[in-house]
């Protein structure tokens, strides 16, 4: 059995990004992940309530499972406190993974709600540090695994495991 994968809407080609643009993905294995019917594309900004272009934001505080403790806030450049809306992408796309029975996500790196590797550091300098997003801490708090965009090839490898395991034994 063939199984999906959550890809954030942005590395697909769609203009979805706080600046009103794309960051599509080069990658073979997307490319055949597409023809092969598994890729669910989805972007939790918009499935918060964020229009496009909007204003960047970034997490101050610990990351996204700290967001989702209430320990840490995200906040836009103008200081405006925006966390509803990524605490209910989250939520929206750990609800379209589990009605899509969905183990793996690939999502844009660098990104408050779709970082997996790298975050921004909550001052708006450019400046990243090793942390999550938001969703990205949801979904892995419930079982799924998160590859960035640099890492399509370790993502085919996992999948590849899950399609055999739920072929059962021969
Ligand atoms: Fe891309 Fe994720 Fe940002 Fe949406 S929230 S634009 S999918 S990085």
């Amino acid at each position: 059995m063939i199984s999906r994968v959550l890809v954030s809407s942005c590395l697909l080609g769609q203009r979805v990004r706080y600046d009103g643009g794309a960051a599509t993905a080069v990658s073979e294995v997307l490319d055949r992940w597409i023809e092969e019917r598994r890729v669910v594309s989805f972007c939790p900004e918009i499935a918060g309530g964020f229009p496009v272009p909007r204003p960047p934001a970034e997490i101050v505080g610990d990351g996204g499972g700290a967001v989702l403790r209430s320990e840490a806030t995200v906040v836009d450049e103008s200081g405006k406190d925006v966390t509803n809306y990524f605490t209910q992408g989250a939520q929206s796309a750990l609800d379209t993974a589990l009605a899509n029975n969905i183990q793996v996500a690939v999502l844009k790196d660098r990104s408050p709600s779709c970082g997996s590797m790298l975050i921004h550091t909550g001052d708006f300098s450019g400046a990243v540090r090793g942390g999550v997003g938001v969703t990205t801490a949801l979904l892995e708090q419930n079982g799924i695994k998160v590859f960035s965009e640099e890492q399509f090839g370790l993502a085919d490898e996992y999948l590849a495991r899950l399609d055999l395991a739920s072929d059962g034994p021969a």
